[in-house]
């Protein structure tokens, strides 16, 4: 393993286990990488979310299949979505178009993928400072051990303290987050009315944000979520206040049956702004919510995370192969870019043309609820039928003043997004 004369602990150190993490350790060490995979937490462990992941995932990574094996995993195919002005549509497919899981299930499955791969797992090792030089980076834990590698995969999530050290990401600005206020509770409290239907609805309450019900086999994950600059000005409410009585809102109305369970509330952010301006940063690749792969329409994370991390394992397995492990960070931003950067950066788009007049959100539901059409193209493309290329073809057919309009309010990207 030795590229110099300086002892390595790993030739790949992955920090954070999460579903970025324990992807990108997956693909290091199939790849035959010596691949240490660290994190704070012991596994299993819990992360709130609500666990929604489309069905492309298992097009797109053959290997989740087998590694969810023994996982309750909720196959949706139907789904209910509404925003302003009544604006409703109800879809039904001949085929899943989203999986339901807990996170608890979810990651720990992933992690243990990654150690049948070969990857082997350091828990409770909470970095506190990191370090880089010409040759490699230092992790420092909060009780002192050290571990030292020429390559870091940092897949420490929305907190990353990796990038915060590095200077890479100091903090997300405040518009670039959300704040979503979900709780996961036994069916035993707190049920779907209908447990084979997703519900989601956009600008809920006039939030710039949207509210879910996500039903899994023996919880319902419910939650509301808004840009934390909206919540910041417009919401008076403490976050459980506002859950319970969106709860509450919900029971009256027929969509769910019991009550909230304060104890299973978990509130929590998601970057939404887009990925960092930089996502490589000499010898420390940064995936996940640490990078910011999330989508800023659906605030679907898992799926990027599990692609950016495996994009980071890949590349950086090929640039170690060539003893060149400085070259990773290069061709892990070419890859990513090339699979999910256009659909990653017109989200980002799509979300700040929606929020800034409510009734776009409906007049968008209605266009669709006119179109099966177009309606089947964006299962299509949710079950991994179709690319992001040709679905955006297709929307610039259904709508094309709407996407010249997006086009033409274009607003300065935020110093963070990528442009
Ligand atoms: C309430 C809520 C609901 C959501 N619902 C959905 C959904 O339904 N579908 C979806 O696709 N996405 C959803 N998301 C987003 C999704 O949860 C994230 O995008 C996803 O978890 C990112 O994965 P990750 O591996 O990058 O980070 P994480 O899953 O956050 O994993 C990071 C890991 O790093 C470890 N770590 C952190 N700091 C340190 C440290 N200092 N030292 C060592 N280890 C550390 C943590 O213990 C953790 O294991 C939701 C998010 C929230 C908050």
């Amino acid at each position: 393993m030795a590229m110099t004369d300086e002892r390595w602990d790993a030739e790949v150190i992955v920090a954070g286990a999460g579903p970025a993490g324990a992807s990108a350790a997956r693909a290091l060490a199939s790849a035959g990488v010596d691949t240490l995979l660290v994190d704070r937490a012991a596994f299993p462990r819990n992360k709130p979310c609500g666990g929604g992941i489309s069905a492309r995932a298992f097009r797109r990574l053959p290997w989740l299949e087998a590694a969810l094996a023994g996982v309750d995993v909720h196959a949706v195919r139907r789904l209910h979505l509404e925003g302003p002005e009544s604006a409703v549509l109800d879809l039904e497919t001949h085929a899943p178009c989203v999986m339901l899981v807990r996170r608890v299930e979810l990651d720990h499955a992933i992690v243990r993928a990654a150690e049948t791969a070969g990857a082997r797992r350091l828990d409770g090792f909470e970095i506190t400072q990191a370090a880089m030089d010409d040759d490699g980076v230092t992790l420092s834990a909060r009780d002192g051990r050290q571990l030292r590698a020429p390559v870091v995969v940092a897949a420490d999530g929305v907190h990353s303290v990796i990038g915060k050290r590095l200077g890479v990401n100091r903090r997300w600005p405040r518009q670039s987050l959300a704040i979503d206020m979900m709780e996961e509770t036994p069916v035993e409290t707190l049920s779907a009315a209908r447990p084979d239907v997703l519900w989601v609805a956009y600008a809920h309450e006039d939030l710039d944000g949207y509210a879910y019900i996500f039903p899994k086999t023996h919880h319902v994950n419910v939650g509301i979520g808004c840009l934390l600059s909206h919540f910041d000005a417009h919401v008076d409410e403490a976050p459980y206040t506002l859950q319970e009585r969106f709860v509450a809102s919900l029971t009256r109305r027929g969509a769910l049956e019991g009550r909230s369970d304060r104890g299973c509330f978990t509130p929590f952010l998601i970057p939404v702004g887009g990925p960092l301006a930089r996502t490589a940063h000499g010898r420390v690749l940064f995936a996940g919510d640490a990078g910011g792969f999330v989508n800023a329409i659906t605030a679907e994370g898992i799926y990027y995370a599990m692609v950016s991390g495996q994009l980071a394992g890949e590349t950086t397995a090929a640039a170690v192969r060539r003893r060149a492990p400085a070259a990773a960070g290069r061709a892990y931003e070419r890859a990513w870019k090339k699979e999910i950067g256009a659909e990653l950066r017109d989200a980002v788009l799509v979300q700040r043309y929606l929020f800034r007049h409510h009734a776009r959100v409906a007049h968008v539901i209605a266009g669709a609820s006119r179109s099966s059409a177009l309606t089947e193209a964006i299962l299509d493309y949710t079950r991994g039928d179709l690319s992001y290329g040709a679905l955006k073809r297709r929307l610039l057919w259904r709508f094309p003043r709407t996407m010249f309009r997006m086009a033409r309010e274009r607003r300065p990207a935020d110093p963070l997004a990528a442009s």
